[in-house]
């Protein structure tokens, strides 16, 4: 139904855009698969890629998945188990030394932004605030990210360089730098985040840029992986034991963090030890966050 919907107008603007035009018939043709290429490259939510488009004002929690209902959960089974047994809400495949995720980018957590229309919604916390009239929306958010990270040498790039996102949480959402909005800094735009520490920015893009509570509340969990193929965690290093005891702050357990937020540790997931980041104290921000201003490693590729 969802599909169907979605495409009807998809479907108008592409014959009215050849309508519009007086060519002979071959071309009328070969323009219309070429429109019909783009329209394909840029659909997202259907059934071949990240389920039927989620609407806020339907949306609920499918039990079996724990993600949106319609929304596709897929891993390859060529990507690696630490990839297979923690990823879910996105479609990840491997595709040459990428990994490649497409994601609806909606939250399986009830949200403030969901609209309070929705089944998903919850009110804020006391003492928070609305981002504007911002809501959740469904993208079309694609990774492309280096499946063999390896350490950037000479300038490091910038996490605040115009990227859709600069990173991919467990549960297929975005994960934003430690910039707030022009004018702002984000420890001010903190009082918008919702109980679960996210918010959307103006074209509906939910996103963390602190740990995200329904993944880790200051514990050792994966959160996700950042765009250069570096894994992200949680508060604490996990000691590359399952037992939570003698998990630690990094510098207690493992090295102490660099500038970035990561440093080399064991961990349960790379018990040969593997750069990471952690959600962490961040000067720019002024409150702990997920990266800090640089990637460790380089960088791959986002759209939406
Ligand atoms: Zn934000
Ligand atoms: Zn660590």
């Amino acid at each position: 139904m969802e599909i169907s919907t979605l495409r009807i107008p998809a479907l108008l603007l592409i014959l009215g855009l050849s309508f519009s035009h007086c060519k002979t018939k071959s071309d009328s043709d070969e323009e219309m698969l070429l429109l019909l290429a783009v329209a394909a490259s840029k659909v997202c939510a259907n059934s071949s890629f990240t389920g039927t488009t989620v609407v806020n004002s339907t949306a609920t929690l499918d039990t079996n998945t724990d993600c949106i209902t319609g929304m596709t959960s897929s891993m390859s089974a060529d990507l690696p188990a630490w990839i297979r047994n923690n990823f879910k809400c996105s479609v990840g495949s491997v595709s040459g030394s990428n990994y490649v995720f497409r994601s609806q980018n909606i939250p399986n957590n009830k949200s403030f932004y969901f609209g309070s229309s929705s089944p998903m919604y919850v009110a804020l916390a006391g003492g928070q605030k609305s981002a504007g009239n911002n809501q959740i929306s469904s993208q079309c958010l694609v990774y492309t990210i280096p499946s063999s990270p390896a350490a950037k040498s000479g300038t490091l790039v910038g996490t605040q360089s115009g990227y859709a996102s600069v990173g991919i949480t467990v549960n297929g959402l975005a994960i934003f730098n430690n910039a707030a909005a022009p004018g702002d800094t984000l420890a001010t735009e903190a009082q918008t985040f919702d109980t679960f520490n996210g918010h959307p920015q103006s074209s509906g893009v939910y996103h963390h840029h602190s740990q995200p509570l329904n993944i880790t509340n200051n514990d050792s969990k994966l959160i996700g992986m950042l765009i250069d193929g570096f894994p992200v965690y949680g508060l604490n290093c996990d000691n590359a034991t399952a037992a939570t005891g003698d998990d630690g702050a990094p510098g207690t357990v493992g090295p102490a963090l660099d500038s970035n937020h990561g440093h080399t540790a064991n961990t349960v997931l790379f018990p040969s030890g593997i750069y990471h980041y952690h959600f962490a104290s961040d000067a720019t921000a002024g409150i702990n966050t997920l990266i800090g201003s640089n990637f460790h490693g380089t960088p791959g590729t986002v759209s939406n």
